[in-house]
Protein backbone atom coordinates (compact mmCIF):
# COMPACT_ATOMS: atom_id res chain seq x y z
CA UNK A 1 0.00 0.00 0.00
CA UNK A 2 1.27 3.23 -0.49
CA UNK A 3 1.80 5.76 2.54
CA UNK A 4 -0.36 8.75 2.56
CA UNK A 5 1.55 11.08 5.73
CA UNK A 6 0.20 13.78 7.47
CA UNK A 7 2.43 16.03 10.17
CA UNK A 8 0.05 17.85 13.02
CA UNK A 9 2.58 20.36 14.33
CA UNK A 10 4.92 20.38 11.38
CA UNK A 11 6.48 23.87 11.84
CA UNK A 12 8.34 23.08 14.79
CA UNK A 13 11.55 21.84 16.10
CA UNK A 14 11.17 18.43 15.60
CA UNK A 15 8.45 18.73 13.09
CA UNK A 16 10.86 20.55 10.73
CA UNK A 17 13.36 17.83 10.74
CA UNK A 18 10.61 14.99 10.28
CA UNK A 19 8.97 16.19 7.42
CA UNK A 20 12.03 16.42 5.67
CA UNK A 21 13.02 13.38 6.36
CA UNK A 22 9.72 11.66 5.56
CA UNK A 23 9.36 13.44 2.05
CA UNK A 24 13.04 12.06 1.32
CA UNK A 25 12.01 8.47 2.35
CA UNK A 26 8.29 8.76 0.65
CA UNK A 27 8.09 11.35 -1.92
CA UNK A 28 7.47 15.15 -1.09
CA UNK A 29 3.59 14.70 -2.24
CA UNK A 30 3.06 12.14 0.15
CA UNK A 31 3.70 13.84 3.09
CA UNK A 32 1.27 16.40 3.91
CA UNK A 33 2.72 19.63 6.55
CA UNK A 34 -0.12 20.72 8.34
CA UNK A 35 0.17 23.57 11.70
CA UNK A 36 -1.77 26.40 13.23
CA UNK A 37 0.86 28.88 11.82
CA UNK A 38 1.66 29.77 8.35
CA UNK A 39 3.82 27.38 6.96
CA UNK A 40 7.28 27.03 7.75
CA UNK A 41 8.50 25.14 4.18
CA UNK A 42 9.03 26.50 0.74
CA UNK A 43 5.44 25.87 -1.12
CA UNK A 44 7.13 23.83 -3.66
CA UNK A 45 8.74 20.96 -0.87
CA UNK A 46 5.66 19.86 -1.32
CA UNK A 47 1.69 20.06 0.35
CA UNK A 48 0.81 22.34 3.51
CA UNK A 49 -2.67 22.38 4.82
CA UNK A 50 -3.37 24.94 8.13
CA UNK A 51 -5.10 22.86 11.14
CA UNK A 52 -5.90 23.70 14.51
CA UNK A 53 -5.76 19.88 16.15
CA UNK A 54 -8.27 21.10 18.60
CA UNK A 55 -11.12 21.71 15.76
CA UNK A 56 -12.93 18.47 15.08
CA UNK A 57 -14.30 19.92 11.61
CA UNK A 58 -10.50 20.63 10.41
CA UNK A 59 -9.22 17.50 11.12
CA UNK A 60 -12.30 15.76 9.66
CA UNK A 61 -11.63 18.07 6.59
CA UNK A 62 -7.90 16.89 6.40
CA UNK A 63 -8.70 13.27 6.93
CA UNK A 64 -11.63 12.90 3.96
CA UNK A 65 -8.90 15.04 1.63
CA UNK A 66 -6.33 13.02 2.42
CA UNK A 67 -6.95 9.52 4.27
CA UNK A 68 -3.65 9.40 5.96
CA UNK A 69 -1.84 5.53 6.58
CA UNK A 70 0.25 7.78 9.32
CA UNK A 71 -0.19 10.69 11.54
CA UNK A 72 2.57 11.76 13.52
CA UNK A 73 1.09 14.38 16.04
CA UNK A 74 3.85 16.84 17.53
CA UNK A 75 1.66 19.87 18.17
CA UNK A 76 1.55 20.68 21.86
CA UNK A 77 2.78 22.83 24.25
CA UNK A 78 6.48 22.01 25.90
CA UNK A 79 7.42 21.69 29.42
CA UNK A 80 8.75 25.85 30.79
CA UNK A 81 6.27 27.41 28.27
CA UNK A 82 3.15 24.92 30.10
CA UNK A 83 3.98 25.87 33.62
CA UNK A 84 2.95 29.32 32.45
CA UNK A 85 0.28 28.40 30.71
CA UNK A 86 -0.84 24.99 32.66
CA UNK A 87 -4.79 24.58 31.81
CA UNK A 88 -4.11 25.41 27.96
CA UNK A 89 -1.24 22.79 28.19
CA UNK A 90 -3.29 20.46 29.18
CA UNK A 91 -6.06 21.04 27.10
CA UNK A 92 -3.74 21.03 24.00
CA UNK A 93 -1.59 18.40 25.37
CA UNK A 94 -4.88 16.20 26.10
CA UNK A 95 -7.61 17.07 23.70
CA UNK A 96 -5.42 17.38 20.60
CA UNK A 97 -3.85 13.60 21.65
CA UNK A 98 -7.84 12.35 22.19
CA UNK A 99 -9.18 13.73 18.26
CA UNK A 100 -6.58 12.25 16.69
CA UNK A 101 -6.87 8.74 18.10
CA UNK A 102 -10.35 9.12 17.73
CA UNK A 103 -9.76 9.79 13.51
CA UNK A 104 -7.25 7.09 13.22
CA UNK A 105 -9.77 4.73 14.77
CA UNK A 106 -12.80 6.02 12.53
CA UNK A 107 -10.25 6.05 9.50
CA UNK A 108 -8.86 2.54 10.38
CA UNK A 109 -5.88 1.27 9.39
CA UNK A 110 -3.84 4.93 10.51
CA UNK A 111 -0.86 3.93 12.35
CA UNK A 112 -0.52 7.01 14.30
CA UNK A 113 3.09 8.74 16.16
CA UNK A 114 2.74 10.37 19.07
CA UNK A 115 5.69 11.34 21.52
CA UNK A 116 5.90 11.12 25.20
CA UNK A 117 8.62 12.67 27.12
CA UNK A 118 11.28 12.04 30.16
CA UNK A 119 9.15 14.91 31.70
CA UNK A 120 6.52 11.84 32.39
CA UNK A 121 9.12 10.84 35.05
CA UNK A 122 8.96 12.41 38.55
CA UNK A 123 11.08 13.25 41.56
CA UNK A 124 10.30 10.02 43.04
CA UNK A 125 11.50 8.41 39.75
CA UNK A 126 14.98 6.55 39.81
CA UNK A 127 17.29 9.67 38.79
CA UNK A 128 20.00 7.30 37.04
CA UNK A 129 18.98 4.65 34.50
CA UNK A 130 15.59 5.68 34.80
CA UNK A 131 13.91 2.03 33.91
CA UNK A 132 10.52 1.49 31.45
CA UNK A 133 8.63 0.68 34.52
CA UNK A 134 8.90 2.93 37.75
CA UNK A 135 7.23 4.99 39.95
CA UNK A 136 5.98 8.02 37.90
CA UNK A 137 4.73 11.33 39.68
CA UNK A 138 5.51 13.92 37.33
CA UNK A 139 4.67 17.64 39.16
CA UNK A 140 4.68 19.42 35.95
CA UNK A 141 1.70 20.00 33.88
CA UNK A 142 3.85 19.32 30.69
CA UNK A 143 5.00 15.88 32.99
CA UNK A 144 1.40 15.09 33.56
CA UNK A 145 -0.08 15.53 30.29
CA UNK A 146 2.55 13.04 28.72
CA UNK A 147 1.94 9.97 31.39
CA UNK A 148 -2.06 10.39 30.73
CA UNK A 149 -1.26 10.17 26.45
CA UNK A 150 0.78 7.37 27.37
CA UNK A 151 -1.59 6.21 28.88
CA UNK A 152 -4.51 7.15 26.61
CA UNK A 153 -2.06 5.41 23.81
CA UNK A 154 -2.50 2.13 25.25
CA UNK A 155 -6.12 2.49 25.99
CA UNK A 156 -7.16 3.19 22.34
CA UNK A 157 -4.70 0.45 21.33
CA UNK A 158 -6.08 -2.37 23.26
CA UNK A 159 -9.78 -1.26 22.99
CA UNK A 160 -10.09 0.03 19.46
CA UNK A 161 -7.16 -1.63 18.20
CA UNK A 162 -5.41 1.60 17.00
CA UNK A 163 -1.94 1.10 15.89
CA UNK A 164 -0.35 3.76 18.32
CA UNK A 165 3.26 4.00 18.82
CA UNK A 166 5.47 6.34 20.98
CA UNK A 167 8.98 7.52 22.49
CA UNK A 168 9.28 9.05 25.33
CA UNK A 169 11.74 11.53 23.71
CA UNK A 170 14.75 13.04 25.86
CA UNK A 171 15.56 16.74 24.94
CA UNK A 172 16.90 17.38 21.59
CA UNK A 173 19.35 18.82 19.94
CA UNK A 174 19.28 19.88 15.96
CA UNK A 175 20.88 22.67 14.10
CA UNK A 176 18.09 23.51 11.61
CA UNK A 177 15.26 24.25 14.17
CA UNK A 178 14.86 26.31 16.58
CA UNK A 179 13.94 24.96 20.29
CA UNK A 180 10.40 25.11 21.26
CA UNK A 181 9.69 26.41 25.10
CA UNK A 182 11.40 23.40 26.51
CA UNK A 183 13.80 22.86 29.44
CA UNK A 184 16.52 21.05 27.33
CA UNK A 185 16.74 24.68 24.84
CA UNK A 186 20.02 25.20 26.53
CA UNK A 187 21.26 22.46 24.71
CA UNK A 188 20.82 23.80 21.52
CA UNK A 189 20.87 27.76 22.39
CA UNK A 190 24.65 27.43 23.68
CA UNK A 191 25.83 26.56 19.82
CA UNK A 192 24.68 29.73 18.74
CA UNK A 193 26.06 32.02 21.19
CA UNK A 194 29.14 30.51 20.76
CA UNK A 195 29.30 31.09 17.45
CA UNK A 196 27.80 34.27 17.58
CA UNK A 197 29.27 35.28 20.93
CA UNK A 198 31.63 32.93 22.17
CA UNK A 199 29.87 32.98 25.25
CA UNK A 200 26.70 32.03 26.84
CA UNK A 201 24.53 31.84 30.26
CA UNK A 202 23.00 28.63 30.99
CA UNK A 203 19.80 28.81 32.72
CA UNK A 204 20.26 25.03 34.06
CA UNK A 205 23.87 24.72 37.07
CA UNK A 206 27.06 23.31 35.81
CA UNK A 207 25.89 19.65 37.38
CA UNK A 208 22.72 19.14 35.92
CA UNK A 209 22.66 15.87 34.20
CA UNK A 210 19.69 15.18 31.56
CA UNK A 211 19.48 12.64 29.07
CA UNK A 212 19.92 13.96 25.53
CA UNK A 213 19.44 13.36 21.60
CA UNK A 214 21.00 14.24 18.78
CA UNK A 215 18.19 15.24 15.87
CA UNK A 216 19.13 12.56 13.67
CA UNK A 217 19.54 9.87 16.02
CA UNK A 218 15.86 11.29 17.34
CA UNK A 219 14.41 10.81 13.32
CA UNK A 220 16.19 7.54 12.61
CA UNK A 221 14.33 6.11 16.14
CA UNK A 222 10.89 7.51 15.29
CA UNK A 223 10.99 6.18 11.59
CA UNK A 224 12.38 2.94 12.92
CA UNK A 225 9.57 2.80 15.61
CA UNK A 226 7.22 3.43 12.54
CA UNK A 227 8.83 1.03 10.47
CA UNK A 228 8.64 -1.87 13.22
CA UNK A 229 6.27 -4.63 12.38
CA UNK A 230 3.24 -4.33 14.59
CA UNK A 231 4.53 -7.70 16.81
CA UNK A 232 7.34 -6.18 17.51
CA UNK A 233 6.27 -3.38 19.34
CA UNK A 234 5.22 -4.59 22.55
CA UNK A 235 4.92 -1.75 24.67
CA UNK A 236 2.18 0.66 23.63
CA UNK A 237 2.14 3.57 26.08
CA UNK A 238 5.90 4.70 24.95
CA UNK A 239 8.99 3.51 24.87
CA UNK A 240 12.37 4.68 26.87
CA UNK A 241 14.99 6.27 24.27
CA UNK A 242 18.06 7.01 25.12
CA UNK A 243 21.08 8.95 23.67
CA UNK A 244 23.79 10.78 25.37
CA UNK A 245 23.30 12.31 28.71
CA UNK A 246 25.31 14.94 29.93
CA UNK A 247 25.52 18.13 31.92
CA UNK A 248 26.01 21.60 30.90
CA UNK A 249 29.31 21.77 32.27
CA UNK A 250 30.49 18.67 30.55
CA UNK A 251 29.00 19.85 27.04
CA UNK A 252 30.58 23.44 27.38
CA UNK A 253 33.60 21.69 27.79
CA UNK A 254 33.22 19.76 24.42
CA UNK A 255 32.35 22.89 22.76
CA UNK A 256 35.41 24.45 23.80
CA UNK A 257 37.59 21.98 22.53
CA UNK A 258 36.33 23.42 19.07
CA UNK A 259 35.33 26.97 19.99
CA UNK A 260 38.91 28.19 21.94
CA UNK A 261 38.05 30.58 24.36
CA UNK A 262 34.65 29.88 25.04
CA UNK A 263 33.35 30.91 28.10
CA UNK A 264 29.92 29.49 30.19
CA UNK A 265 27.97 30.88 33.46
CA UNK A 266 25.58 30.36 34.74
CA UNK A 267 22.18 31.74 35.99
CA UNK A 268 20.70 31.73 39.14
CA UNK A 269 17.03 31.25 40.63
CA UNK A 270 15.83 30.04 37.10
CA UNK A 271 12.44 28.14 37.43
CA UNK A 272 13.56 25.84 34.88
CA UNK A 273 16.18 24.68 37.04
CA UNK A 274 13.31 22.91 39.39
CA UNK A 275 11.70 21.25 36.33
CA UNK A 276 14.85 19.71 34.87
CA UNK A 277 15.61 18.66 38.88
CA UNK A 278 12.66 16.32 38.82
CA UNK A 279 13.43 14.42 36.06
CA UNK A 280 15.83 11.35 35.00
CA UNK A 281 19.44 12.28 34.46
CA UNK A 282 19.70 8.97 32.72
CA UNK A 283 17.77 6.20 30.71
CA UNK A 284 17.59 2.97 30.59
CA UNK A 285 15.82 2.08 26.95
CA UNK A 286 16.52 -1.73 27.34
CA UNK A 287 13.03 -2.32 26.01
CA UNK A 288 13.75 -0.46 23.15
CA UNK A 289 16.79 -2.27 22.42
CA UNK A 290 15.58 -5.79 22.74
CA UNK A 291 11.72 -4.89 20.59
CA UNK A 292 13.28 -3.36 17.66
CA UNK A 293 16.41 -3.20 18.02
CA UNK A 294 17.24 0.88 19.17
CA UNK A 295 21.12 1.90 18.46
CA UNK A 296 22.25 5.64 18.60
CA UNK A 297 24.53 6.89 16.64
CA UNK A 298 25.80 9.73 17.75
CA UNK A 299 28.03 10.59 21.40
CA UNK A 300 28.88 13.85 22.85
CA UNK A 301 32.15 14.81 20.74
CA UNK A 302 30.41 13.33 17.67
CA UNK A 303 27.06 15.62 18.27
CA UNK A 304 29.35 19.02 18.72
CA UNK A 305 31.21 18.56 16.12
CA UNK A 306 28.47 17.63 13.84
CA UNK A 307 26.02 20.71 15.43
CA UNK A 308 29.32 23.30 14.90
CA UNK A 309 30.08 22.14 11.20
CA UNK A 310 26.40 22.97 10.59
CA UNK A 311 25.99 25.85 11.91
CA UNK A 312 29.01 27.03 10.50
CA UNK A 313 27.76 26.38 7.19
CA UNK A 314 24.39 28.18 7.26
P1 LIG B 1 7.49 22.90 19.01
O1 LIG B 1 6.86 23.77 20.03
O2 LIG B 1 8.78 23.32 18.39
O3 LIG B 1 6.44 22.66 17.81
C1 LIG B 1 5.07 22.42 18.02
C2 LIG B 1 4.32 22.83 16.76
O4 LIG B 1 2.92 22.61 16.98
C3 LIG B 1 4.48 24.33 16.42
O5 LIG B 1 4.88 24.47 15.06
C4 LIG B 1 3.09 24.92 16.65
O6 LIG B 1 2.77 25.96 15.75
C5 LIG B 1 2.20 23.70 16.42
N1 LIG B 1 0.90 23.81 17.09
C6 LIG B 1 0.65 24.34 18.31
N2 LIG B 1 -0.66 24.29 18.58
C7 LIG B 1 -1.26 23.71 17.52
C8 LIG B 1 -2.61 23.38 17.20
N3 LIG B 1 -3.61 23.66 18.05
N4 LIG B 1 -2.86 22.78 16.02
C9 LIG B 1 -1.86 22.50 15.15
N5 LIG B 1 -0.56 22.81 15.39
C10 LIG B 1 -0.27 23.41 16.56
O7 LIG B 1 7.61 21.44 19.63
P2 LIG B 1 8.70 20.32 19.30
O8 LIG B 1 9.89 20.58 20.11
O9 LIG B 1 8.82 20.14 17.85
O10 LIG B 1 7.96 19.04 19.97
C11 LIG B 1 7.11 18.19 19.23
C12 LIG B 1 6.62 17.08 20.15
O11 LIG B 1 7.75 16.39 20.73
C13 LIG B 1 5.77 17.56 21.34
O12 LIG B 1 4.79 16.61 21.64
C14 LIG B 1 6.77 17.59 22.47
O13 LIG B 1 6.13 17.45 23.71
C15 LIG B 1 7.64 16.40 22.14
N6 LIG B 1 8.97 16.48 22.77
C16 LIG B 1 9.86 17.46 22.41
C17 LIG B 1 11.11 17.51 23.03
C18 LIG B 1 12.15 18.56 22.65
O14 LIG B 1 13.24 18.59 23.26
N7 LIG B 1 11.88 19.40 21.66
C19 LIG B 1 11.45 16.56 24.01
C20 LIG B 1 10.51 15.60 24.37
C21 LIG B 1 9.27 15.56 23.73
Amino acid sequence: MSEKILVIGANGQIGTELVRALRMKYGSENVVAADIHNSAFPQSDGPFEHVNVMQDTELHYIFEKYHPTQVYLLAAMLSATGEQFPKKAWDLNMTGLIHVLDFARAYKPVKVFWPSSIAAFGPNSPRENTPQYCVMDPNTVYGFSKLAGERWCEYYHTKYGVDVRSLRYPGLIGWRSAPGGGTTDYAVNIFHEALENGKYESFLSADTALPMMYMDDVIHATLQLMDAPAEQVKIRSSYNLAGISFTPAQLAAEIKKQVPGFEITYAQNDPRQAIADSWPRSIADTCAQNDWGWKPQYDLPAMVSDMLKNLKSI
